[in-house]
């Protein structure tokens, strides 16, 4: 019984993720402060330290070996160093030598190692805590905490997507582009909230594959399929009539442009037709839905195509002629596959739920607890080779 209850307890606890802090940089050493809890100092996995409140310490390399200082005290190692928390609510600042940018500021524990002619420092850290810290960098303004809620399931679900990209290097994600931007803890109450309160959900289909939560900011009506954008049909990405999105900030456009321009445009992408056709012949509408192409005889060209080529805010618009000049009138901003940002925010303001946002714009999904799957045990033990207990 007092097994079982054990097993019970890990399964429901959140897992922990590593990840490479300043590692675009790669950094000759690093600098670490510790913000608050209490921190031990491990030589692989040997204490050697005790780090407080304000406690700093450099850790660089010289030739082959780690070189650890602490106020008078240096240690060198060819090992790894550890500095964990010995307390649950703990974070640290971390800088990297010859920086200036500001410190960030992290949670959970970080191992410093040698890596080829640099050191890499990797955060293990809480997936709720990573996941309200992608949030917050990617949302701007209030909204309410069920908007936060279906975000923290979308990127908990991106995060697992590219859970492996860099299993050969000895950790989980990257803190660059590459993954995702992940450059300090977060300190908002209600994204931390959310994230906790949905902890551990992803969003798989019926076969438990874990999905994609392509988003764009606004759709402005229509969400597009994903085969009009990435070329590659998604059960769950197909196109959705979407009434939330007319009180986003982005859900209108309007550009004007020499009709004679239009007409170089299309003859330039080798619609060799278009050099025939009036003006008015050339026009693109969209009407009640959104068109994947524009076709004139046999020839197309994808709306995705022009909306990148031009640089327009979506593939959504229609045109009409007034004396040689098109009017572009456009709904939405961004691809339009997938979630509509700021329609899911209109959708939590009008007291809709999490799921019920995310079942909207993705179809078909399952909302699961990741101590279904089998990627969970995986984790787990990853991290409890790493730790010291
Ligand atoms: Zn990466």
């Amino acid at each position: 019984m007092t097994l079982f209850l054990f097993v019970m307890t890990l399964a429901l606890t959140s897992q922990e993720i590593s990840v490479a802090v300043f590692y675009e940089k790669k950094p000759q050493g690093v600098t670490i402060t510790i913000q608050k809890g209490v921190y031990l100092v491990y030589n692989d996995y040997d204490i050697i330290d005790t780090l407080q409140i304000g406690n700093n310490i450099s850790i660089i390399k010289e030739s082959d070996y780690l070189v650890y200082r602490h106020k008078t005290k240096a240690w060198a190692t060819n090992k790894n160093i550890r500095i964990v928390n010995n307390t649950d609510n703990a974070a640290f600042f971390i800088n990297y030598s010859g920086s200036i940018e500001p410190a960030r500021c992290y949670e959970g524990w970080i191992k410093v190692k040698l890596h080829e002619y640099s050191v890499l420092a990797v955060n293990y850290v809480n997936l709720d805590a990573y996941v309200a810290a992608i949030v917050e960098r990617l949302s701007t303004g209030m909204a309410s905490e069920e908007f936060f809620k279906a975000q923290a399931v979308m990127y908990r679900t991106f995060c697992l997507v590219n859970y492996a990209k860099h299993e050969n290097e000895g950790f989980d994600l990257c803190d660059g582009t590459h993954c995702q931007i992940y450059n300090n803890k977060s300190t908002n109450r209600i994204i931390i909230n959310a994230s906790k309160k949905t902890s551990n959900l992803v969003m798989v289909d019926k076969y438990q594959n874990l999905l994609n939560p392509v988003s764009h900011l606004n759709s402005g009506g229509y969400t597009a399929p994903s085969e009009y954008v990435y070329g590659v049909s998604e059960p769950h990405l197909k196109s959705v009539k979407d009434e939330f999105a007319e009180n986003g900030n982005n859900y209108n456009w309007k550009i004007l442009i020499p009709a004679a321009e239009w007409q170089s445009y299309l003859i330039n992408k080798g619609i060799k037709s278009a050099e025939n056709k009036l003006y008015k012949q050339l026009l693109i509408v969209q009407q009640d839905e959104r068109l994947n192409e524009f076709k004139i005889d046999n020839e197309t060209i994808s709306l995705n195509t022009i909306r990148t080529d031009w640089g327009w805010k979506s593939s959504l618009f229609s045109m009409s002629l007034d004396k040689g000049v098109i009017t572009i009138i456009g709904k939405g901003n961004g691809t339009g596959v997938g979630l509509s940002v700021e329609s899911a925010r209109t959708m939590a303001s009008k007291g809709f739920i999490y799921d019920n946002i995310l079942k909207f714009y993705y179809s078909d999904i399952i909302i699961t607890n990741l101590n279904h799957m089998n990627i969970y045990s995986e984790m787990l033990q990853k991290v409890r080779k790493e730790k010291p207990l």
